[in-house]
């Protein structure tokens, strides 16, 4: 008897170490080495395609309070994060490497555990060749390969939709000039875990000039697709406005030199992405600009002249399916739209969560309740008033037409605070009673035992 995982990233890790808990065989298949996405390059496990920040650590942020949640029901892949982590103020940002060399040797190690390093093109096939498989969980994540998606869209109808996402080059430290910029946090809070590289008014013109002319690179069919707000590359986010870029990632507001006191017309904020601190990525500068154009125009930022760039900003395609009509809120698949003979879950970004956190939660939810179905115990079913049941019921009940994907956030959730609470006025003390009850929603699903 085994559970058979498709994808070894931050959801599939998460759910095969979910379902090793209850002592089931896990197969999980990974087609890395063998096969790499557009956007993967290690041949590590939970591998951070984008940016290294994990967001938000404070119970007032949604995602703040998903990764309490985690922490609480057992999570692995938080547990990873929080060991890995990298200065980063108010955020768990992790060194990349580190985590997911950390998640790798968890899963090899398992008992439980056999990682098969393959590409599954099909999933009758699958079955076909193999006889101890008793339930399925795709985890394939928004780059899922063109066999398997294909064999998906055939099997279950699913309305596939397209849209990119964006990721920020990366900068060699030491190539950064250090005469230009200065370390400092905003309004002065927190430790100054940023480098911030300061515009005057005629260097940010000149830039944002170059930056709105330049070419480019050709990706399909980019023009007819909807973008993602906080993936928005920032050269098409420039060309809303000359200052739209100042209102955004380039807000100069509260970084005022710490020495001469100077305020700037705008600021690029640089980010530790590894522990070492040796790399830093462009805060907000998802690109899809050719690699050639982004260290000509990226280089007009004063510091960064001579940046040596151990990424470039590439832009990606993002596969999600209808959960509305396909999924219930543990993520399985209803039965009346399963041909295929044993249950099947999906988790991770594919499901419609957007996110590291987000999928790695759905992830954790699939995993218990794939379990439990197994064993003939009573599912989970995470309600509204937790994050990761939020989310789970957002994906899995939507009832609009136009099913976007979804990243942690508190108006996802219900729960009435001044019920019993009273009457709050202060919006912050209002997510924070939310976070304090969703909190111990979760203490009393763990003490009903997982
Ligand atoms: C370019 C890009 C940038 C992003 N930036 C961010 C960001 O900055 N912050 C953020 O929170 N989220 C970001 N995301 C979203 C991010 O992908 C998800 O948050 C998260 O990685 C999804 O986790 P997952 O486990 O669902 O998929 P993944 O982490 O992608 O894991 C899926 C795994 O399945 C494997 N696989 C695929 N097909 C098959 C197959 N047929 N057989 C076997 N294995 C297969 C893949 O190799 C991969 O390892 C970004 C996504 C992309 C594409």
């Amino acid at each position: 008897m085994a559970i058979y995982v498709i994808g070894g990233g931050l959801a599939g890790c998460e759910a095969a170490w979910q379902i090793a808990k209850y002592g089931i065989n896990v197969k999980l298949f990974e087609m890395k080495p063998v096969k790499f996405s557009e956007a993967h390059s290690s041949d590590k496990l939970a591998e951070l395609v984008c940016s290294n920040s994990l967001k938000a650590t404070n119970l007032e942020n949604a995602t703040g309070l998903l990764k309490e949640e985690m922490r609480l029901l057992g999570g692995m892949v938080i547990s990873c994060a929080d060991e890995s982590s990298v200065p980063a103020g108010g955020a768990l940002a992790v060194d990349r490497e580190v985590f997911s060399n950390k998640v790798t040797q968890k899963i090899e190690e398992s008992p439980y555990i056999t990682v098969i390093r393959d590409e599954v093109v099909s999933l009758k096939k699958l079955l076909s060749e193999n006889d101890d498989c008793e339930c399925i969980i795709i985890a394939t994540g928004p780059l899922t390969s063109k066999a398997l998606s294909d064999e998906i869209i055939e099997m279950f109808g699913f309305k596939k939709l397209h849209f990119f996402d964006a990721a920020a080059p990366v900068i060699l430290e030491d190539s950064i000039d250090e005469s230009k910029v200065f370390r400092a946090a905003r309004y002065g809070k927190g430790t100054a875990d940023y480098i911030n590289c300061p515009m005057k008014r005629d260097e940010y013109f000149a830039f944002y000039e170059e930056l709105i002319n330049a070419e480019c690179a050709d990706v399909k069919d980019f023009d007819k697709l909807d973008l993602y707000e906080g993936c928005m590359p920032v050269e098409s986010m420039a060309k809303r406005g000359i200052d739209t870029l100042r209102f955004g990632p380039l807000k100069p507001v509260g970084l005022r030199h710490p020495i001469t006191n100077e305020e700037y017309y705008a600021v690029v904020q640089l980010r530790q992405d590894n522990i070492e601190g040796t790399l830093f990525n462009m805060v907000g500068f998802q690109t899809r600009l050719k690699f050639g154009e982004q260290k000509r125009v990226f280089g007009m930022i004063p510091g960064l002249e001579h940046a040596e760039y151990v990424r470039y900003g590439v832009m990606h395609k993002n596969i999600y399916i209808q959960s509305p009509d396909m999924l219930d809120s543990t993520y399985r698949l209803k039965d009346e739209k399963n041909s295929i003979g044993v249950p099947i879950y999906f988790a991770g970004q594919i499901t419609g969560v957007e996110g590291y956190m987000e999928s790695t939660s759905s992830g954790l939810i699939a995993g218990i309740n794939a379990s439990r179905e197994l064993l003939n115990k009573e599912r989970i079913i995470f309600k509204n008033d937790t994050q990761i049941g939020a989310l789970a019921n957002y994906v899995s009940s939507y009832a609009g037409n136009d099913f976007q994907p979804m990243g942690a956030n508190f108006g996802i959730m219900h729960f009435d605070v001044e019920s019993v609470y009273g009457r709050v006025k202060d919006k912050k003390l209002k997510k924070l009673y939310t976070a304090e009850n969703a909190l111990n929603r979760v203490k009393d699903i763990v003490n009903g035992g997982v």
